[in-house]
């Protein structure tokens, strides 16, 4: 019979390590948290969506402590793209509209434009965010979004966030799912432009697998032990 062993006699850290599980390596995957989306002076103001502010800070804190990789997407358009004909004008790229909040900007970016010629880093552990520049809604009909996914650990879980409900976030959720993905969308950190739309969304989402976590919930998670990836 085994002696029963006092817990004081292991040093303090071995305890905590015996009671931290390792999870899936985490993503998290921010949609479209620019000036124009985001601030009440935005071409195409977001209501409601400056109140998300502290908890895109809190979320991509965690990234700019090098602890998971922001995975960030947005609007880049030209002056008469064909967007603006079902949406007002918004995120003309090179206008202070179409920069990121600085809520939502980490320090080593690597920015992805939606041309044949760009390409990924070698080494996405050389940075805290990877940002993808997209035209149309859906992130997934950019050039690089399949090729970045691809390099993405198979079984991680992606945490997103962002802006509109209804149309981006939606897009980029469903493609992540789709694609057979973990997904988990943080109710707290989206925002929607119509609320019927809104919860229609939400129902989809669940329906194709996705869970709905909190900020203070996902910032649980990332402090969970979690495999390292480059
Ligand atoms: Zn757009």
């Amino acid at each position: 019979m085994l002696p029963l062993v006092d817990a004081s006699c292991f040093p303090a850290e071995n305890v905590i390590r015996l009671n931290k599980m390792p999870g899936p390596p985490l993503i998290f995957w921010e949609v479209d948290c620019q000036r124009d989306f985001m601030l009440p002076s935005g071409k195409l103001y977001v209501p409601g969506a400056e109140k998300l502010l502290p908890n895109i800070r809190r979320l991509t804190d965690i990234a700019r402590d090098g602890r998971v990789l922001l995975i960030s997407h947005g609007c880049y358009h030209t002056q008469d793209d064909p967007e603006f004909k079902s949406f007002p004008p918004h995120c003309i790229k090179g206008t202070p509209g179409s920069q990121l909040v600085l809520e939502a900007l980490t320090d080593k970016v690597f920015t992805i434009p939606n041309e044949p010629s760009a390409t990924l880093p070698k080494e996405f552990a050389d940075y805290h965010q990877i940002h993808l520049e997209k035209q149309t809604l859906d992130i997934f009909e950019t050039r690089h979004a399949q090729e970045l996914l691809d390099r993405l650990p198979k079984g991680a879980q992606f945490i997103v966030f962002g802006v509109v409900t209804e149309y981006c976030v939606r897009l980029a959720a469903r493609g992540l799912l789709e694609r057979g993905r973990h997904v988990s969308v943080v109710k707290d950190a989206i925002e929607t432009l119509k609320r019927e739309d809104g919860e229609r969304t939400l129902a989809e989402l669940k329906a194709l697998g996705a869970k709905f976590i909190s900020t203070d919930e996902a910032l649980k998670l990332a402090a969970t032990d979690h495999t390292q990836f480059s």
